[in-house]
């Protein structure tokens, strides 16, 4: 909607000019003046044309054209710069400051500023008799309308006020709604109960009121204030009222001229009481404005809004400052434990390995250990046996010159044709007996000189005892030395290599019918010569056996190396006997060691733990 106005009075146009300062200047287009119509065209009409028909007045040979026009059409307006001036309010016009560059010139200054000048402020209405609703923070979960969000007066500075009250209206609200203008809706929609409350600029109410719109009394003001001089109800602070401003391309003279004209106008003139207010000033500080904008995030701050990575660096540089030598330590200290890791495993790896191959290193020489042990118990059982080779030659002898007397008995009896058949049975019996004889014999010297594995089981020490004296019987009757065993009845068997322990003993009274053989060292034979074996349990529960002779006895030298191998003190000797004795006897857990016989001679004795099991008696 556009209204023109052309004074046709020469004399007022001549004075106009003048007044203004401009050359005359025919067919000029006329000065267009943007208003916001902020409650339609009719309204603006009314409280406006005066003023601009003011300035049609100063400007004749121009003339003056008020354009109403509602927000979107103020800013394509002075976007294509189709006014001159525009007349809007606060919060219009900061925007259209910073996005079009538009030029405060004259603010308004109405009759209801305050001392300060400012008029614009928020009022928020409830219907009279809602004691729910009596500061601005007791909106939180009510319902609130207000004209527009982008109405300064309207809703912003509400908005503002709100946030600070700790209520965000597009959070905290049940409902926010938005009437657009004109404004009265906001005011109808309280009084009949359709919303909570209503966000008006401050002195709306009271205009409808004494327009005869609504009953101001049905009304209540949230959180009423008051602001010296200013005489309307207020639930905000106040702002500058609307300002004046010229477009960047409108001219400096032409500006110039208008501001001189508002300027001028006489106190009451009727333009002033039509717009409701009592005359122009200098421009105000629209600071204010500035800073409930860049709060709000709104209007030329709405960028503010789209925060950017590179805001939000700039500003928390000191946290992510922190972080990032946080991560850094975090990095660092990974990579050195993650290195100290790699160098542990790579070292227990490498202690793996060699711990492994020494553990196959000792299993081989173990191996090697049991194998060559093995190989020198069957040497030393062959050379013990060699050794005794004639006695047992000797030893066999008997039953087969036994044999041979009874076959020769019983050829000579067939021959000469006596003797009866009970008589040859007899002998064929004696025969046979001894025939077992020597193959007993032999077969216990085969057993002894098998080459075997170690068995361990439960063996009893008196039979292995027998064993060995019965190999070595026959050495001791051609040395005519007597040979006595006093063996422990009931001795708890021991776990142990029988054939091993029958070798110990064997290699034992082999050694004492030595010592009587033949003189050692000077030393003579003892008198009496005698070998004595026995059996029994020692202190401890372990079966001894001591195998004592009266012989030489042992030298000093022989004392100290007795067990030594390759010690020994006998022409052809071999020095093994003793020390695998004491090897089969440890490995045996038992423990092997030489006295002195008090009566001259030596005693050699063992002890092997018994076995778990006991021999059943029966
Ligand atoms: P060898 O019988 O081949 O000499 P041994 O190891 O059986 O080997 O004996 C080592 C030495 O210990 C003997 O040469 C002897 O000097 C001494 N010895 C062993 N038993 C007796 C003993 N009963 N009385 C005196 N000396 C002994």
């Amino acid at each position: 909607m556009r209204f023109t106005v052309r004074p046709g009075c020469l004399m007022l146009a001549l004075l106009g000019a003048l007044s203004a300062g401009l050359p005359a200047r025919a067919a000029e287009p006329p000065i267009r003046v943007g208003v916001l119509a902020y409650r339609g065209g009719d309204h603006a009409n009314a409280v406006w044309e005066p003023t601009v028909r003011y300035l049609a007045d100063r400007f004749p040979q121009r003339g003056a054209e008020m354009v109403p026009l509602d927000l979107p059409g103020m800013d394509a307006a002075v976007a294509a710069g189709s006014v001159d001036f525009v007349l809007t309010n606060t919060g219009n016009y900061v925007e259209l400051e910073a996005r079009h560059g538009v030029t405060r010139i004259a603010t308004l200054h109405s009759s209801r500023s305050g001392a300060s000048g400012a008029a614009v402020g928020s009022a928020l209405i409830v219907r009279a008799g809602r004691d729910d609703i009596r500061s601005l923070a007791d909106l939180k979960g009510k319902s609130v309308m207000a004209v527009d969000p982008d109405a300064f007066g309207g809703f912003q500075v509400a908005w503002g006020a709100m946030l600070t009250a700790g209520v965000d209206p597009y959070a905290d609200l049940k409902e926010l709604r938005f009437s657009g203008f004109p404004v009265d809706r906001v005011a109808f929609a309280v009084r009949d109960g359709a919303v909570d409350a209503g966000v008006l600029r401050a002195c709306v109410l009271e205009e409808l009121a004494q327009e005869g719109h609504l009953d101001r009394a049905g009304f209540l003001v949230v959180g009423a204030r008051t602001e010296p001089g200013f005489g309307c109800a207020l639930s905000t602070g106040l702002y500058p009222d609307w300002p004046l401003a010229r477009l960047a391309e409108t001219p400096e003279d032409l500006a110039k001229a208008v501001v001189v004209a508002l300027f001028q106008m006489p106190e009451r003139h009727p333009a002033a009481l039509a717009g409701g207010y009592e005359g122009w000033t200098v421009p105000m500080d629209y600071q204010p404005v500035h800073g409930l904008f860049r709060s709000l995030r709104i209007g030329p701050y709405e960028h503010l809004r789209d925060v950017t990575l590179l805001d939000l660096a700039r500003e928390h540089w000191h946290w992510l400052a922190l972080a990032a030598l946080a991560l850094l330590w975090w990095a660092v200290h990974s990579l050195r434990v993650e290195h100290l890791i790699k160098v542990r495993t790579a070292e227990l790896r490498a202690a793996n390995r060699e711990l492994r191959r020494e553990m196959a290193e000792r299993r081989r020489a173990e191996d090697t250990a049991r194998e060559r042990q093995k190989e020198m118990d069957h040497v030393a059982r062959l050379s013990i046996l060699g050794e005794m080779a004639s006695n047992i030659a000797h030893e066999l002898n008997q039953p087969l010159g036994a044999i041979a007397n009874y076959a020769r008995g019983c050829t000579r009896r067939l021959e000469a044709g006596v003797g009866s058949a009970a008589e040859f049975a007899e002998a064929s019996r004696a025969i046979a007996a001894q025939a077992d004889r020597a193959g007993q014999i032999i077969a216990r010297i085969r057993d002894f000189v098998r080459k075997r594995a170690v068995q361990l089981e439960p063996a009893d020490v008196n039979g292995a005892v027998e064993a060995a004296l019965q190999l070595c019987e026959g050495r001791a009757r051609s040395g005519n030395i007597p040979v006595t065993r006093t063996l422990a009845a009931g001795l708890p068997p021991v776990l142990a290599d029988r054939v091993q322990i029958e070798q110990v003993v064997l290699n034992l009274v082999k050694n004492a019918l030595d010592a009587m053989d033949s003189p050692a060292d000077g030393k003579e034979a003892g008198e009496g010569r005698s070998v004595t074996v026995r059996t029994g349990l020692d202190a401890e529960g372990r079966v001894e056996i001591a195998v004592a002779d009266r012989g030489h006895g042992l030298s000093e030298d022989a004392r100290a190396r007795l067990f030594d191998p390759f010690f020994t003190t006998k022409p052809g000797g071999m020095g093994l006997g003793l020390s695998i004795c004491r090897t089969i006897v440890e490995s045996h857990g038992g423990h092997l060691w030489a006295t002195d016989h008090p009566g001259g001679g030596t005693v050699v004795r063992l002890v092997l733990p018994a076995a778990e099991e006991k021999v059943n008696a029966g």
